[in-house]
């Protein structure tokens, strides 16, 4: 039996196009566009390709894109006076900083000082702890896209078993949380967890956010679990060519799941998405309107 397979890519499309509706109704509304800003210090060509699409995304959304790019050598002082501005100016709704930053700048004490209620990434404590006690906050984008999904393939997802494999701070625990928020038993297991194969097969739900090239084996796998695959690794392909690959073993997971993320084509779309969406929700709270229905 052959998996069904989850097209993030097309699920982030109907999301963008309902954002863009409401977009432009609150731009009717409140006078003006939603707006984000994007902070990108330094030229990691990843983070800038990342920071150009999410520009252009957010335009295509009928949103407002505020670039700021400084250069690798900025220094703390005007990093944070950017954010200060930033958190001042009524035409910005959500502020997102591109990380990694470089070395010398302290991510904690950067995204420390965005305002929280303008925190579209969720990265800040204040919306890490509104999501721990179960408060409305902003959720980081990936482990909120890798939720939609889920209740999208599954419905309601009370009492199921879920492994969330990576317990990182932008992905691993938030999903955690949000699935213990959907009455979901669940399990984090991380580079010290004994057994891995033997816990991950008791799960109906599996989210891999590892960083680790096919780790996940289709024997691993419950039959008929649903596999969420959040990593993104760069291998050498056929002919040397690169190529992207998930977390999880996809030939032999497909065979084995009951529905599975691709990589590319997954997960990975649904981010951006989210951040658009948390954006749009940012917008209408600082102008006082009920939060958009974006289901
Ligand atoms: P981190 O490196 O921050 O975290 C990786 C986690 O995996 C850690 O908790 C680590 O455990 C755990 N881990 C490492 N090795 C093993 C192992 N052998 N067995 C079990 N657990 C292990 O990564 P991120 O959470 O930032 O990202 C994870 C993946 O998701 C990456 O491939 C990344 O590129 C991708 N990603 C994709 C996004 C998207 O938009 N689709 C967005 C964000 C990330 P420990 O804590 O013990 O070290």
């Amino acid at each position: 039996m052959s998996a069904a397979i989850i097209d993030g890519k097309a699920f982030a499309g109907a999301l963008r196009a309902r954002i863009a509706t409401h977009a432009a109704r609150f731009e009717q509304g409140a006078g003006r566009k939603a707006g984000l800003a994007v902070v990108l210090v330094g030229e990691d060509p990843a983070s800038a390709v990342y920071v150009r699409s999410k520009g252009r995304q957010t335009v295509e959304a009928g949103m407002a894109s505020f670039e700021h790019r400084l250069p690798a050598d900025t220094d703390e002082a005007t990093l944070l006076a950017l954010i200060e501005q930033l958190n001042a100016d009524p035409a910005v709704d959500g502020i997102l900083v591109q990380l990694p930053l470089p070395a010398h700048l302290s991510e904690q004490t950067v995204i420390a000082a965005i305002d929280p209620d303008k925190d579209v990434d969720g990265f800040h404590t204040t919306n890490a702890g509104r999501l721990a006690v179960g408060q409305k906050g902003f959720v980081p984008c990936t482990p909120l896209g890798c939720l939609m999904l889920l209740k999208d393939q599954l419905g309601d997802l009370s009492g199921l078993e879920a492994v969330v494999i990576g317990r990182s701070n932008i992905v691993g625990k938030p999903m955690a949380a949000l699935l213990l928020g959907e009455s979901c038993t669940v399990t984090v297991a991380h580079s010290r967890t004994k057994n891995l194969p033997d816990v991950v097969r008791r799960a109906d739900i599996v989210v891999a956010a590892v960083g680790r090239p096919l780790m996940v084996q289709g024997d691993w796998i419950k039959p008929g679990a649903c596999v969420i695959d959040v990593g993104i690794n760069r291998v050498e392909g056929p002919e040397g060519k690169p190529m992207l690959v998930g977390d999880v073993d996809y030939a032999s997971g497909v065979q084995v799941a009951g529905a599975i993320t691709p990589v590319p084509g997954g997960v990975g779309p649904m981010t951006i998405a989210v951040l658009l969406a948390n954006t749009l929700t940012a917008a209408h709270a600082r102008a006082g309107l009920p939060a958009p229905d974006l289901s």
